[in-house]
């Protein structure tokens, strides 16, 4: 598999252990979605933009609950995850191109988990060449602009809840 270059993550490997809280319970439970890069709110699960992402439109969804097992989620968890995984794979296709797209978790930081306790499901939109000419720029303030971008865009074709 070939690698994504994303050295705006570099930032977030060096501050991993600094922040404290947990991002998938404090986000929600603060007014400031667009702030936040939350795209959806769903009933028991919702939806964000990565903050540091792989590629450009790299989404998370997570539950609500703070759990790391994926076996204590309940039926209409795991429900609700899958289908605005379907909603959200269409989203990233229709309106930003993407051409396939990688639908994983990573459980346990073993298992590459940047935050291991809360269990998230990636949506990373990939790109016939994405690995060539993705922006190749460290600088975090270009990349908060295309991650605003990309939430507008996103965000308009937020499907209803
Ligand atoms: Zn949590």
């Amino acid at each position: 598999m070939k690698k994504l270059w994303a050295p705006w993550r570099m930032k977030y490997i060096l501050n991993i252990e600094k922040d404290d809280g947990c991002i998938f319970c404090e986000k929600p439970k603060q007014n400031q979605d667009e702030e936040n890069l939350i795209l959806y709110r769903g009933k028991t699960c919702f939806v964000m933009m990565n903050l540091f992402p792989y590629n450009n439109g790299h989404l998370l969804i997570a539950p609500y609950r703070h759990t790391a097992d994926l076996s204590a989620l309940s039926d209409e968890e795991k429900k609700e995850m899958m289908g605005l995984a379907g909603e959200w794979v269409k989203t990233l296709s229709d309106r930003m191109g993407a051409q396939g797209c990688n639908v994983g978790m990573n459980l346990g930081r073993i298992a590459g988990a940047g935050i291991a306790d809360h269990l998230h499901l990636h949506l990373v939109p990939r790109w016939e060449g994405d690995t060539n000419f993705m922006p190749v720029v460290g600088d975090t303030k270009v990349m908060s602009e295309a991650l605003e971008d990309t939430y507008q865009k996103l965000k308009r074709s937020a499907p209803s809840p």
